[in-house]
C-alpha cells in the first residue's frame, strides 16, 4: 500500500531532521498537493501504526491539502483548473499549461517540546 511506504519514509525523514534536537516530537505538518493522489485517511492510519516504537510515538500528523495551480503558456495566467484531471487554463481554456503547484509532498513544520526547557520555566 502506497500510504504505508509513504508514512514509513515520513517517519524516517522526521527522525533524521530532528536527530540533533532533543525533546518530544509533538507534531509534524505536511503539505500534500492535490495531484499526489495521497489518501490522507490512509496516511493517518499508516502513520498511527508505524510511529509506535519511534521518536514519533506521540506525534500528531497534520495534513494540509494544496490545490492544483497551473500556469498557462498561451496567455500567461495562473490559476486553479476547473478539472484537476483534465488540466486546462482557467482563463483561456488552453491545454498548454504547466503545473506550478499540486505535486508537493513536503514536511513544512516539526514541533518539538524540549523537556529541559520546560523544566526551567517552572
Ligand atoms: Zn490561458
Amino acid at each position: 500500500m502506497h500510504e504505508f511506504s509513504l508514512a514509513d519514509e515520513l517517519i524516517r525523514s522526521v527522525e533524521r531532521l530532528a536527530a540533533h534536537h532533543p525533546g518530544t516530537i509533538r507534531s509534524v505538518e505536511l503539505q500534500i498537493g492535490a495531484l499526489t493522489a495521497v489518501n490522507q485517511e490512509a496516511l493517518q492510519t499508516a502513520f498511527a501504526v508505524l510511529r509506535d516504537g519511534t521518536r514519533l510515538a506521540v506525534c500528531e500528523l497534520l495534513c494540509r491539502a494544496l490545490p492544483v495551480v497551473v500556469a498557462c503558456t498561451s496567455c500567461g495566467q495562473q490559476g486553479e483548473p476547473e478539472d484537476s484531471l483534465l488540466l486546462r487554463c482557467p482563463a483561456c481554456g488552453s491545454g498548454r499549461v504547466e503545473v506550478t503547484s499540486g505535486r508537493q509532498l513536503d514536511i513544512v513544520r516539526i514541533s518539538l517540546e524540549d523537556a529541559s526547557a520546560d523544566a526551567q520555566d517552572r
